[in-house]
């Protein structure tokens, strides 16, 4: 190669074409560093034939400067990022990013310099030493990411080392990781569970791309399952890769891990320190081998890795919407999987107890391949669902929950087992207002209501994290004590169960509460050793977690989700509620849920109520095909926002204006977005319905692509859209 094309981070630009210098060895995938302008940019070379770009002479093609020592971005992920672009409608330099995690670490491995306490005292202790020998006890991160944790300045840590009160401590990136064992602890499965781990393990061993929906309901062990498909992969010398919805699951999942394979996964997220996303990237490069990583669990971030030999995708609780994301790269990751499994040629395992639409879609068309898990492991039974109607059912005035699930609470408390409260709403209070003018906190920013945080006495958006300390007195009418919180959030249900029962002790689980990893290993520890006596929490308490003492689950308003109405508001509420009624009744003692609610006549309540699933996804299907939704049809959304009200309106009237007709393809609005502000910014929305024939993208691009609009609006497209705000 004597000319390369080059894919560089800046979208504006493009790909740009460079000269290789005689003797330089470049293939495809290569990552390099050319000259740009004054500046040096890294970018990775690429087909040219694949990437368009402007046409240059060679006389004025500037050399390539250098390859870094990273080794090139295999094909399939290389086709990946192509598809990924062009399928979200997203410029393929953003989605190319997420393949390099780590920009440090593309430079090769080396060493870092990490700080921690010495633990001795210094003479002259600051209260911003004290506060941060206090913060980092247990602690070692680069100087940053210690500023951070401890919330003091830089230059207070920098006087720390030079007062003998910090040390540093030379980590090596590259140091292996220990090797986790295939046959370490194999464990003795079920028929059921046999026939899938067998169905598993074949496709991992043979190769080849295989899609599997492993549904399987709450407590079945599909995690037990699905390792033994690991097992065989990372036996074979391939890598895995697990997706995990939330980090919050990691901690569970790590500990199983490591009882079954008798080393730790490594871990992906966006919280790791910059040492150890360096140490990750650089394993996954270098592949199994050596102690490079063998299996990757990460979130979604984690998918797009180049993996050096990528044998078995897992997504577990494939379902969850967190996969989807929704700025950026507006991507769904439990989608984008199986197509990265498809290029890889290797099997991926979608698992999950309530299967999105879609999902049973593709099974039920014999695009994947289904494996059944239909019983609880060990002999125990699903819970006994029941309805409370709230309407003939009233709680207390002033609390919300009902006399019939107090007094189930009330009798789990006597025999020593525990009940789980879920309310999906953080906060104590979702609205406050003042009694004698009426006045309304609501974000200067969103289109939203301020949320009371009674623990951390604050006001707070939850959309974009604007806080105002708890106020006194109406910031309208100066009248002090008339302010009255409007409706409950956990927080509240939490001081209504303290009240009710002051001997039992109560677990909040939020993320605000549980923001640390280690804090969620504690409440996971703690209430496995039973010193908690009633939950309450948010989505966060709905997966994952296996309390075998837990027999009651209480649904504080399953209405909650239902309001809105969304496309998929109804297939949310039936997962949500489905997955907290699977936490009850794991082990010996049967499970009992209660669903607390104003419409026990709505087709999810009522699947639930009579455990009947399938006629739940029956339902969901038919109004689905009736409406053209997906799986049936496609949905895609433009978005536009500006800081300038008339600015956005206008940018959303041009493309309102400019709409192609087609005859396969309806187009609504634009209309003002329900979050008609969102982080300062003006939003509107238009919906596009398409029957699945239609060449949806290439539709979008062409009648975008001829558009211009002012610099300071933002236009974005969400192809199957899960959010509709
Ligand atoms: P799911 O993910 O399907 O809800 P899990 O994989 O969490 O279920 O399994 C539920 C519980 O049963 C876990 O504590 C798990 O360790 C246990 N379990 C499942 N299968 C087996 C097995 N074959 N041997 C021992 N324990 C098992
Ligand atoms: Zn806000």
């Amino acid at each position: 190669m004597n000319r390369v094309r080059l894919l560089v981070f800046n979208a504006a630009l493009g790909a740009l074409d460079y000269r290789v210098p005689a003797g330089m060895a470049i293939e495809f995938g290569s990552v390099v560093v050319a000259p740009l302008g004054p500046r040096q940019i890294v970018g990775i070379a690429w087909e040219a034939e694949r990437l368009p770009a402007q046409d240059v002479p060679e006389s004025k093609l500037r050399p390539i400067l250098e390859v870094l020592p990273t080794p090139p971005l295999p094909a399939p992920l290389r086709r990946l990022i192509e598809w990924t672009a062009e399928y979200y409608c997203a410029p393929i330099s953003s989605v190319a990013r997420m393949a390099l995690g780590s920009s440090a670490a593309l430079r090769g491995g080396g060493t870092m310099t990490e700080y921690r306490l010495t633990g001795a005292e210094a003479e002259r202790m600051t209260p911003q030493r004290v506060k941060a020998c206090e913060a980092l006890q247990g602690e070692q991160a680069t100087i940053r990411e210690l500023a951070a944790i401890a919330e003091v300045s830089e230059g207070v840590l920098r006087g720390m080392v030079s007062a003998g009160l910090l040390e540093p401590v030379t980590v090596d990136i590259d140091r292996p990781y220990p090797r986790a064992l295939p046959d370490f602890a194999v464990p003795e499965l079920t028929a059921a569970q046999q026939q899938a781990a067998d169905a598993f393990v074949a496709a991992a061993e043979s190769g080849g791309f295989a899609p599997f929906l492993l549904d399987g309901v709450t407590g079945s062990g599909k995690t037990e399952c699905y390792f033994e498909a690991i097992a065989a992969a990372i036996a074979g010398g391939r890598q895995v890769l697990v997706l995990l919805p939330e980090i919050a699951l990691t901690e569970n999942f790590l500990r199983r891990f490591e009882h079954r394979f008798g080393a730790p996964p490594v871990l992906w997220h966006s919280s790791l320190k910059a040492t150890e996303r360096r140490r990750a990237w650089r394993a996954i490069v270098a592949g199994p081998q050596n102690g490079g990583a063998q299996v990757v669990v990460g979130a979604r971030s984690a998918l797009f890795l180049p993996y050096a030999a990528l044998g078995l995708i897992v997504v577990d609780e494939a379902h969850e919407v967190s996969f989807k994301q929704d700025d950026g790269v507006r991507y769904n990751a439990r989608d984008v999987a199986v197509i990265r499994a498809r290029f890889e040629q290797i099997p991926v395992i979608l698992a999950s107890a309530t299967p999105a639409l879609e999902s049973m879609h593709l099974a039920d068309t014999g695009v994947y391949r289904r494996i059944d898990l239909p019983a609880r492991f060990g002999g125990a039974t699903l819970p006994e669902i029941s309805i409370v109607d709230l309407r003939a059912e009233q709680p207390e005035r002033g609390r919300w929950l009902a006399p019939r699930l107090v007094a189930e609470m009330r009798e789990r408390l006597a025999k020593g087992e525990q009940s789980l409260l879920f309310l999906n709403r953080r906060g104590y209070a979702p609205l406050t207002l003042c009694r004698h003018c009426g006045y309304r906190f609501q974000c200067p920013n969103c289109t939203a209501w301020l949320v009371e945080h009674r623990f951390s006495r604050k006001l707070a958006c939850h959309h974009c994290g604007h806080e105002v300390p708890a106020p006194e007195e109406c910031p309208e009418c100066g009248t002090k004590d008339c302010l009255v919180a409007c409706g409950p959030g956990v927080e509240r249900i939490a001081d209504e169960v303290a009240e009710l029962m002051p001997e039992a002790r109560v677990a909040l689980v939020t993320s605000d509460t549980l923001n640390t990893p280690e804090r969620i290993a504690d409440f996971v520890a703690a209430a496995e050793q039973g010193l908690v006596d009633v939950i309450v929490g948010t989505q966060l308490v709905t997966k994952g977690y296996h309390f075998p003492e837990l027999t009651l689950v209480g649904v504080v308003d399953a209405d909650l989700g239902l309001e809105g109405g969304d496309l998929r508001a109804g297939e949310r509420t039936y997962q949500q509620i489905a997955q907290v009624a699977g936490r009850a009744g794991r082990a010996a003692k049967p499970g009992e849920v209660l669903i607390q609610t104003r419409h026990p006549e709505a087709a999810v309540i009522a699947a639930l109520a009579a455990g009947d699933r399938d006629a739940f996804y029956d339902a969901e299907t038919q109004a689905r095909r009736d409406a053209g939704a997906p799986p049936f049809g496609r949905w895609a959304a433009i978005i536009v926002s500006s800081e300038d009200e008339a600015e956005a309106r206008d940018a959303a009237r041009a493309i309102g204006g400019s709409r192609p007709s087609h005859p396969d393809v309806a187009i609504l609005g634009p209309a003002p977005a329900p979050m008609s502000l969102l982080r300062g910014r003006y939003r509107y929305r238009l919906l596009i319905n398409a029957r699945r024939s239609a060449e949806l993208q290439k539709i979008i691009g062409e009648w975008l692509g001829t558009l211009r609009f002012p610099q300071g609006v933002r236009v974005g497209v969400d192809i199957d859209p899960y959010s509709f705000v």
